[in-house]
């Protein structure tokens, strides 16, 4: 059965995230985009905040009790330097929210600071913000996670062909989940034309097309070089940003997907919204995600999987021989 955008929480998801996916576009459109330091120094762009604000007003305005977990807060906006910063947030958050005022600006990216609760939604407004600034992929990603399961997520991905394959003249790919109900994609442009989505049956290691972020310091290049010799595999890593590796992944485009421990970040946690709607599309589609010792993502230690090391997540059938190959990285 497809999908019904129909249902509340999801007509909320996918509107939420085509408008925020609208709002990064407009963003990159218009500005000479730059990264702004964040206190942690990755960079945060006037759309990173834009989008959270629009996804967070969205969701006060559908389920207003609802719990937001998202990767943005507003102290760095609200705080001296950063008024220039807030007004161009606030006027293009106008253009999707003639309300907009710089203190609800405010106050809607702060939804996002709850404390992972028994129900909530899970937002990382702009993921590979690296690639957004390098003009390659990312994704606007929004989950709902209950009792610690994630039960729906859905993917913008503006760099993508609709098929969610990687090319030129890609329109965007819109991908969603729904626990049980299968994954889908559909146009980012809009409309309800949903296409059923499947990972891709190779079960020959040595085809096997491995995905990696293009950061290197997100990963471990060195011992990804030695798991690909180890699986004999036949070509060479894709590299792209974001959970658009989920999208490519889910739709047959890709065989496994590797986040290794970089040595300088060897206890690094993943932070929940750059693998909650990757999960459950990833699953949805037929595939396997697990940590690289065959865990299973655990949603309920707050806003890290720290519980876990590092993620594996494979079309399924090769997984076991994956997860076996990085047993024996050294
Ligand atoms: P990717 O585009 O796959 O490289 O993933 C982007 C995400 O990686 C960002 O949203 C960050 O939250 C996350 N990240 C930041 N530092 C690290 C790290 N040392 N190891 C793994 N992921 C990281
Ligand atoms: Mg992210």
């Amino acid at each position: 059965m497809p999908l019904d955008p129909r249902m509340p929480e999801l007509k909320f998801a996918l509107e939420a995230v085509r408008e925020a996916a609208r709002a990064a576009q407009l963003v990159r459109n218009r500005l000479d985009v730059k990264g702004i330091e964040k206190r942690d120094l990755s960079p945060v762009t006037v759309a990173d905040y834009a989008c959270q604000a629009l996804v967070a007003r969205r969701l006060h305005q559908a389920f207003p009790e609802a719990a937001l977990v998202g990767e943005e807060d507003a102290r760095d906006l609200r705080g001296e330097g950063g008024g220039e910063t807030l007004s161009q947030v606030t006027q293009f958050v106008r253009e999707f929210e003639a309300a907009a005022t710089p203190g609800k600006v405010c106050d809607w990216i702060d939804c996002g600071n709850g404390e992972p609760v028994d129900r909530f939604w899970c937002l990382d407004p702009i993921d590979g913000t690296k690639g957004y600034l390098r003009g390659e992929q990312y994704v606007v990603a929004l989950a709902l996670i209950e009792s610690g399961k994630v039960t729906l997520g859905v993917l913008a991905c503006p760099n993508l062909r609709e098929d969610c394959t990687l090319g030129k003249e890609a329109s965007g790919a819109l991908v969603a989940a729904v626990a049980a109900e299968g994954a889908w994609r559909a146009p980012l442009r809009g409309g309800d034309d949903f296409t059923q989505i499947g990972v891709s049956s190779c079960a020959e290691m040595t085809r096997a097309r491995m995905l990696r972020s293009v950061e290197a310091d997100h990963t471990n290049v060195g011992q990804l070089g030695q798991l690909s010799e180890l699986l004999g595999l036949e070509s060479d890593p894709v590299c792209l940003d974001s959970q658009a590796k989920y999208a490519v992944l889910s739709a047959g485009g890709g065989e496994l997907l590797v986040r290794l421990l970089s040595a300088s970040r060897p206890d690094y946690k993943e932070k929940i919204w750059d693998q909650a709607a990757g999960s459950i599309v990833l699953e949805e589609a037929g595939g396997r995600i697990s940590d690289l010792e065959g865990r299973a993502l655990d949603f309920t230690q707050g806003r890290t999987l720290a519980f876990n090391r590092g993620v594996c997540a494979s079309n399924g059938v090769l997984h076991e021989k994956a997860l076996e190959a990085i047993s024996q990285l050294s």
